[in-house]
C-alpha cells in the first residue's frame, strides 16, 4: 500500500498500458526496451520540451519521431488545425486543402509531377511498390539491410527502425513468398547493386531507398552512390523510388532529391508533411502516377486520405519552412553535433557523431558505419547509459542505437548547451 501511495502517476500509467496494449504500446519503439528504462507516458508538448504526465520537462529529440521539425504545439499549425476542425472533419470529398498541400510539395519537388495521399508512410511504401510492379511488369524489389519502409509485409525483411532495435531479421507472419520478393543488399555498396540486376535480367521493378539511411541511426550516402543507383535502374528499365518519409522537407524543403541532385521516378513522403498528424504521400512521374485508380488499375484507396486535419497541420507547417529556418536549423545541429564530438573526446569515449542536415546519431563506434552491419556492431548497452544518463538530466533521446535524433528549429542555443552540459557529464560518467 505503502508503495501505491508514493507510486509515480507515470508508473501507474505504464502498467494500465502494460495491461493493455501489446508490449504496453501502440508502436514498438516507444517501450524503451533496447535502454532498460520503463516507458515515458508524455501528455504535453511545446517549442522544444515535452512534459511527462509527473510534470517532468525533457529537451525533446525523438520530435515525434520527425514531424516536429518546428517544434510542437507551434502555434500557426496549432491555429490552422483548430480552424480546419471547426469546419468539419472528413468530408469524404476532394477538399481545397488537399490541393494547396499537394501543389506545395509539387512545388518543393519537381520529380512530383503526380501524388496521392495516404494515411501513414507505410501505405504510401506499399502502393509505390504496387505501382511499380505494374509499370514495369516485374515482381522484385531492392532494398537496402538496415533501412526501414514502413510495415508492410514485403518490405520488413533485415529492417531497421524498431526490427534493429529488438534485433530481429524480419517479421513473423510474412509469407516466405512474400519476403523472397525483397532482394536485400548492403547499403553504400554499388558493385552490389550493379550484380544483383546482372543477375536477375528482367525480375527487378524498382529499387527502394532511403536517400540518407536514418533508421539504422544515420548513414550518410557515399559521394556518387545514389547517382550510381539512378544509373543502374534507368539502364536495366527499373524504377528508383526515394523513401523520403524522414528525409523529405528535412533536409531542406527538396529533401534528398534536391541536397544530392538525383531525381527519383518515385518518392514516398510523410511524417514533416502532415505537421504531426497522420498523413503520408506517394508521387512522381506522371505516367506512373496516372497507373493508379480511378485514372488507371491499380487499386488504392483511403477513407480518410487526404485529411482536411491532416492538410492543415502540413500546409501551416511548409508555410514556416524558408530558407533561412534551414539554414539555422543546420547551424544548430552543427554545433550539437561538433559538441557532442567535443564532449566524447575530452571524456576518452571513441564514439562517430554522424549528422546529415539535423539528422543525427552517436554511434558508439569509432568510425561513422558506411552500412547497417557497422552500426549494428555499436556499443548499444554503452548507448542504453548514455541514454540513461542523458533522460535523468532532462534529454530525451531516441530509446534506441538505431534512430535518428531530430533536431528541430525550436531548439535554441540554450536547449543545446543544456543538452552539450548534459552530455559532458554523461560520457564523463
Ligand atoms: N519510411 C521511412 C523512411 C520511415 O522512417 C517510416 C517511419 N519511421 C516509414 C516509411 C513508415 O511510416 P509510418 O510510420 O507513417 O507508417
Amino acid at each position: 500500500m505503502a508503495r501505491a501511495a508514493t507510486a509515480s502517476r507515470s508508473a501507474a500509467l505504464v502498467e494500465r498500458a502494460e495491461a493493455l496494449f501489446p508490449g504496453g504500446v501502440n508502436s514498438p519503439v516507444r517501450a524503451f526496451r533496447a535502454v532498460g528504462r520503463p516507458p515515458l507516458a508524455l501528455e504535453r508538448g511545446a517549442g522544444p520540451y515535452v512534459w511527462d504526465v509527473d510534470g517532468r520537462r525533457y529537451a525533446d529529440y525523438i520530435g515525434a519521431w520527425g514531424p516536429a521539425i518546428l517544434g510542437h504545439a507551434h502555434p500557426a499549425v496549432v491555429d490552422a488545425v483548430a480552424g480546419a476542425a471547426r469546419n468539419g472533419f472528413a468530408l469524404g470529398a476532394t477538399h481545397p486543402l488537399e490541393i494547396e498541400l499537394g501543389e506545395a510539395i509539387q512545388r518543393a519537388m519537381p520529380s512530383i509531377e503526380r501524388l496521392r495521399f495516404t494515411s501513414s508512410g507505410t501505405e504510401a511504401v506499399m502502393s509505390v511498390i504496387r505501382v511499380a510492379r505494374a509499370a514495369t511488369g516485374r515482381d522484385l524489389v531492392v532494398k537496402f539491410a538496415g533501412a526501414y519502409h514502413g510495415h508492410s509485409d514485403g518490405l520488413l525483411v533485415e529492417a531497421g527502425s524498431g526490427l534493429a532495435t529488438l534485433a530481429i531479421a524480419g517479421s513473423a507472419g510474412v509469407p516466405e513468398a512474400v519476403a523472397a520478393t525483397a532482394v536485400v543488399l548492403p547499403y553504400n555498396d554499388p558493385g552490389a547493386v550493379t550484380q544483383a540486376f546482372a543477375a536477375r535480367p528482367g525480375q527487378i521493378a524498382a529499387v527502394i531507398v532511403e536517400p540518407v539511411v536514418a533508421n539504422a541511426g544515420v548513414i550518410a550516402p557515399a559521394p556518387g552512390y545514389l547517382a550510381h543507383l539512378r544509373e543502374v535502374t534507368q539502364a536495366h528499365g527499373a524504377l528508383l523510388v526515394f523513401d523520403e518519409v524522414i528525409t523529405g522537407f528535412r533536409l531542406e524543403r527538396g529533401g534528398a532529391q534536391a541536397r544530392f541532385g538525383i531525381r527519383p521516378d518515385l518518392t514516398t513522403l510523410g511524417k514533416i508533411i502532415g505537421g504531426g498528424m497522420p498523413i503520408g504521400a506517394y508521387g512522381g512521374r506522371a505516367d506512373l502516377m496516372d497507373l493508379v485508380a480511378p485514372a488507371g488499375s491499380v487499386y488504392q484507396a483511403g477513407t480518410l486520405s487526404g485529411h482536411p486535419l491532416s492538410m492543415a497541420a502540413g500546409m501551416s507547417t511548409l508555410a514556416e519552412l524558408d530558407q533561412a529556418k534551414y539554414a539555422s536549423l543546420e547551424g544548430s545541429a552543427d554545433a550539437l553535433a561538433a559538441g557532442l564530438g567535443e564532449a566524447a573526446a575530452r571524456a576518452g569515449r571513441r564514439v562517430a557523431v554522424v549528422r546529415v542536415g539535423s539528422l543525427l546519431t552517436v554511434f558508439f563506434r569509432p568510425t561513422p558505419p558506411t552500412d547497417a552491419a557497422e552500426a549494428l556492431a555499436s556499443d548499444r548497452a554503452a548507448y542504453a547509459r548514455f541514454f540513461g544518463a542523458m533522460l535523468d538530466q532532462g534529454i530525451l533521446l531516441p530509446p534506441s542505437q538505431f534512430e535518428a535524433w531530430f533536431v528541430s528549429m525550436a531548439h535554441g542555443p540554450v536547449e543545446i548547451e543544456a543538452t552539450l552540459e548534459a552530455a559532458r557529464r554523461a560520457f564523463a560518467a
